[in-house]
């Protein structure tokens, strides 16, 4: 049996590790050494030393992390902006210009719009529906183009296999951040993509208790990363590696929940004569839902939806449910509920959130692993007061 004969749900808990454990361990201790003894290394890189991210700890994360998405290698790094900006900066340098979906997380559309031009580095937008207009926008100096697989927080599906088929058309490197998608749900090295990212703060951790980010794919970009990581200093914490091991043992069964869950959400508020509009690719009504029923394993367990009475209603609605937190972040075992408006896209200009469609009445929601009964009679007694 090949490691990739494997289902994901046994990978997460046996791929990569350490056998017959340390000193007999079952579970992998935490190797709180800055520098370990000389043996010899050759390279600089193969010294080992917690920022060149090469302790016990970051090897069986990178090797269990690259088979999850079934792909050549993987990294991990301090955040995921750690990962996103440390692997961009890796692929393109001064005089490069890279492709994006304009509706992005908002601190990756900060760094696309006011960091890269300090590198060199142009970014240009390209309308994400709208698959024939892209080659238009390729012009002799671009390298990369960059998505998500659901975007945050308007749960964009864009078209991924057109996006890989143009790459390789134009020769680029294929980007996506896979952080809302999950493993479990989507696996971009399947679908021809050279690079994937994740915020492991997110589904991969799965406890709200690290912050941490993730590079997987191809192992010559991810190599190139992992030495701009060396020098740029992201590298993680072997605590927060315990950590994110540890999460990763459940991914499986949280995700699947979380899936279950959030579709039967999204379902209620849809029908809910309070709720103007639900953003959600499991449900029928999403302009990419045939593509998402195709590519994916799951719809995830991120939606967002606008209320009839706009920022106002909103306001109420989260004042008065009792179980989500309000809370940026998203992907923990609780359910967690934003206004991205005041949150992850604060930093975007008004004009440029609302062009996405980001309203200052738009909720993001993130469903946890609580029963889905409870969170839904929470909302329906909320709503019910809501309209009376
Ligand atoms: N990508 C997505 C889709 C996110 O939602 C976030 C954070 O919210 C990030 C990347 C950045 O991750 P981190 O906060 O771990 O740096």
């Amino acid at each position: 049996m090949t490691p990739n004969d494997l289902t994901l749900a046994t990978k997460l808990v046996h791929a990569g590790e350490i056998r017959p454990g340390v000193l007999g361990a079952v579970s992998l201790p935490i190797f709180q050494s800055a520098m370990f003894e000389y043996a010899g290394a050759e390279h600089y890189h193969d010294i080992k030393y917690i920022r060149l991210n090469n302790t016990p700890n970051h090897a069986v994360l990178h090797a269990k992390l690259a088979a999850l998405e079934n792909a050549e290698a993987a990294l991990v790094a301090a955040s995921g902006m750690a990962a996103i900006t440390t692997a961009v900066l890796s692929v393109l340098s001064a005089g490069d210009r890279i492709l994006a979906q304009e509706s992005l997380y908002g601190g990756t559309h900060d760094f696309f719009t006011k960091h890269l031009a300090a590198f060199g580095i142009a970014c240009d937008f390209l309308d994400i529906d709208d698959p024939a207009s892209w080659a238009a926008r390729v012009r002799p100096e671009t390298k990369a183009v960059y998505v998500e697989t659901i975007s945050n927080p308007m749960m964009q599906v864009p078209d991924l296999e057109a996006v890989v088929r143009f790459a390789k058309a134009h020769g680029l490197v294929s980007m996506i951040d896979n952080t809302f998608a999950t493993p479990v749900n989507f696996r971009p090295s399947e679908h021809g993509f050279d690079l994937s990212f994740h915020s492991v703060t997110k589904y991969l951790n799965g406890h709200s208790d690290i912050v941490g980010g993730a590079v997987i794919g191809r192992a010559d970009l991810v190599g190139a990363a992992l030495l701009k990581l060396d020098t740029l200093g992201g590298s993680m914490d072997p605590h927060a590696c315990f950590l994110l091991r540890r999460g990763l043992m459940t991914l499986d069964l949280r995700v699947r929940r979380q899936n279950e869950s959030a579709l039967r959400i999204a379902r209620f508020l849809a029908g809910h004569p309070a709720v103007a509009r639900v953003n959600y690719p499991g449900l029928e009504s999403h302009p990419g839902h045939a593509r998402a029923a195709r590519l994916f394993d799951g719809f995830g367990g991120m939606l967002s939806f606008e209320m009839k009475g706009g920022v106002e209603a909103a306001e109420r609605f989260m004042k008065a449910v009792r179980l989500p937190i309000i809370a940026p972040s998203l992907g923990g075992v609780e359910t967690l509920m934003t206004r991205p408006a005041t949150t992850s896209h604060l930093g975007m200009s008004p004009e440029d959130r609302k062009r996405i469609g980001i309203t200052d009445g738009l909720i993001r929601l993130s469903v946890g692993i609580e029963a889905v009964e409870d969170l839904l009679a929470d909302f329906a007694q909320v709503l019910e007061s809501l309209n009376r």
